[in-house]
């Protein structure tokens, strides 16, 4: 069983492999939950029992496979420059739906092999640190910025999971150390103040959380520290020297009138498959309005 060379073909930029005991940081995500820096990600402070032990979500669990995927380095925007988070990907299907039916193969794989034994995939959908495990598998390190980097690529990745009861032989891996070193420009050019330290985001005042998650509107302060992205925020990953790269915006979505006065039912033809609908039509116009009157940049980001 080549495990590693059948996710490789499958498009996954790394693969890891950890023990299921307690993740690391795990009491540091639980003093910042006590602090209440989840915000209204509710689901975030449930299941910390979970959390802590991950063979809770499947029992006898003997090794856990971190898998990274890469999304576009390019910037979705509109004709007039309005942009959206990279990782929305709007032409593409939910990341979430595309890894799980990769992950699927993967987990079918093992099961051939280990006959008898039990998988469980995770894709944001359960209560497991999967960057704690992902940096137990030595395939990379948690920036300043609290996203995962694998050096020679950056950050610009999902993760997702395999949970098996196989115990995959595999030789314990060295943390890798942080390669940020004296940088702090994630810290300097988040527009919302909300990385407070090294490591420690605010979700409260994250744009992520708050032009996505959050269930109030965002307001017109907000709508100033959006700097045109009506979906989410990469901000932080931008400015990163580890991620940087000269690749160009795309213009690939609608001008910003077709949004606004787009129906739910065109929505949901054209996104109702996508990480958009996550957010949903009337949060994307409630965002796109936040921003006026600050000035709509003319021309695509890059
Ligand atoms: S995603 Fe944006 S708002 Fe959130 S921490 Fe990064 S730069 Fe700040
Ligand atoms: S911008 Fe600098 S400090 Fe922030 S994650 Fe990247 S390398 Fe680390």
């Amino acid at each position: 069983m080549d495990l590693i060379q059948q996710a490789g073909d499958l498009g996954f930029i790394a693969v890891g492999f950890s023990r299921p005991g307690m993740p690391l940081f795990f009491d540091r995500f639980r003093a910042w939950i006590s602090e209440g820096k989840q915000a209204g990600m509710a689901w975030m402070a449930r299941n910390l029992d979970i959390r802590e032990a991950p063979s809770r979500l499947l029992r006898d669990c003997r090794t856990i496979i971190t898998l990274a995927y890469p999304y576009s380095h390019r910037k979705p925007c509109t004709p007039e420059g309005l942009s959206a988070a990279r990782y929305s990907e709007p032409l593409r299907v939910d990341y979430h739906d595309r890894l799980r039916e990769k992950a699927r193969m993967l987990a079918k794989t093992l099961q051939e092999h280990f006959p008898g034994t039990q998988t469980r995939i995770c894709v944001d959908s359960a209560p497991i640190m999967e960057r704690s495990f992902a940096v137990q598998s030595g395939i990379g390190f948690i920036g300043k910025n609290t996203q995962f980097i694998i050096p020679g690529h950056g950050s610009y990745l999902f993760l997702a999971e395999i949970l098996t009861t196989a115990s995959l032989p595999f030789a314990e891996s060295t943390l890798m150390e942080s390669r940020c070193g004296s940088c702090t420009r994630c810290l300097d050019a988040c527009p919302a103040g909300a990385l407070e330290a090294p490591y420690r985001l605010n979700a409260a005042k994250c744009l992520s959380y708050r032009t996505i998650e959050q269930k109030e509107r965002v307001d017109r302060e907000t709508g100033r520290q959006m700097g045109g992205c009506f979906f989410g925020c990469d901000v932080c990953q931008e400015v990163c020297p580890l991620n940087k790269r000269d690749d160009p915006a795309e213009v690939i979505l609608p001008p910003i009138n077709d949004i606004l006065t787009m129906d739910e039912e065109t929505f949901q033809e054209t996104y109702g498959k996508t990480a958009f609908a996550r957010a949903g039509l009337g949060r994307i116009q409630g965002n796109i309005l936040a921003m006026k009157p600050a000035a709509w940049p003319t021309s695509p980001q890059s």
